[in-house]
């Protein structure tokens, strides 16, 4: 009697499941049994065959309806195993072999989830690094224009020997506060995609004789020579000329910056189909294991000595962007003591 009623619930299971074919196979049944009909003379025989056809019919809808129960069964284990996070990865993911496409799609879309987890995961981890590296950044300078003034309301002010030098001090750390705000916001619209770029064909001789010449007066502060060797007038390169001078600019304050003696120099070399801007300072030069790093957000070599001379340490990171949108690269040779090259292409 138990094994009688598990059948007869199997069979109810089984023929529940294979429901979605009732009506091919009531289809294909009336075919078949109009045919029996035309062929069949014998009155019997027809009804036994038509019998034997429904019988047929139930027998092969119970067996659909088992495959089609165990195929749903093993899919909704898997999706929750996977929503249960079960998986160390997407090979323990197994189907029966009638089901390997779905399974193909479904390791598919198991990778395909767990990289966007991973990169969201690094994201997440990325903004609050530099969420606390902004704090840091910016507490500095404010600490240290509080501590100048209060030490100049407490008196100080009126002590001629020290007074300026201290306004001074304060001075300096708003213009570093200026300049952390400005590259923070640069950065802020690199990441937004609200940094819009304009690509031109623009003659690179002026434009290098203009930006050499705007820095000229911060390389005479610290008395360092800074030379252009001019390029053919008539060549044009191709890009933004707006952010390829920020591009420049930063490369030659950062050369004038970590230069002590000897010179700094802007040269162009023409190549086929592109033209090589090149800065080449006689300066500190960067360490070998810092090379690859210093295009990353706030990564500066000695933070001190970066502090001390208005760095921020975005500077090379929006440069990386700028070129980047630009399909080109920064490439830099540097020996410490010696001095750095950054260079990089522009398309002819
Ligand atoms: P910063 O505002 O500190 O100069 P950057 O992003 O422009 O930040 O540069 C990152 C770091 O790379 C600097 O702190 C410095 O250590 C190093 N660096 C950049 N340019 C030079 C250079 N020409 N010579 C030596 N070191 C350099």
């Amino acid at each position: 009697m138990v094994i009688n009623s598990k059948v007869l619930k199997n069979l109810n299971t089984y023929l529940l499941s294979a429901k979605v074919y009732f009506k091919e196979f009531i289809l294909l049944d009336i075919l078949v049994a109009i045919a029996i009909l035309l062929l069949v003379e014998d009155s019997r025989i027809t009804i036994l065959l038509i019998i034997l056809l429904f019988i047929s019919s139930i027998i092969v809808l119970y067996l659909v309806g088992r495959r089609r129960d165990k195929e749903l069964d093993e899919i909704k284990t898997i999706i929750n195993n996977i929503r249960k996070n079960r998986y160390q990865s997407s090979d323990e993911i197994e189907l029966s072999k009638s089901l390997v496409t779905l399974q193909r799609e479904i390791k598919k879309m198991y990778r395909k989830t767990n990289d966007d987890i991973e990169s969201l995961n690094k994201l997440q981890q990325v903004r609050s690094e530099f969420l606390a590296n902004v704090s840091h950044e910016l507490r500095t300078p404010i600490f240290a224009i509080q501590g100048f003034v209060e030490t100049l309301l407490d008196g100080a002010i009126n002590d001629p020997k020290v007074n300026k030098q201290f306004l001074g001090k304060a001075n300096q750390h708003t213009i570093s506060l200026s300049n952390l705000l400005n590259d923070l916001i640069d950065i802020s619209m690199i990441e937004s995609g609200e940094m819009k770029m304009s690509f031109r064909y623009f003659n690179i001789d002026d434009f290098l004789k203009r930006v050499v010449s705007e820095q000229s007066s911060l390389a005479e502060t610290k008395n360092l020579e800074l030379v252009y060797s001019p390029i053919r007038d008539s060549l044009q390169l191709y890009g933004d000329k707006d952010k390829l001078k920020q591009v420049v600019v930063n490369l030659l304050q950062n050369a004038i910056k970590y230069t002590e003696k000897g010179k700094v120099e802007v040269l162009v070399e023409e190549e086929k189909l592109y033209g090589k801007i090149i800065v080449r300072d006689t300066g500190i030069g960067i360490p070998p294991n810092d090379l690859d790093r210093i295009f990353e957000r706030f990564y500066r070599v000695d933070k001190m000595r970066s502090r001390s001379v208005g760095g921020t340490g975005l500077g090379l990171a929006i440069v990386k962007h700028i070129l980047e949108a630009h399909g080109t690269a920064m490439i830099v040779n540097s020996e410490c003591n010696i001095g750095s090259e950054f260079s990089f292409k522009l398309k002819k």
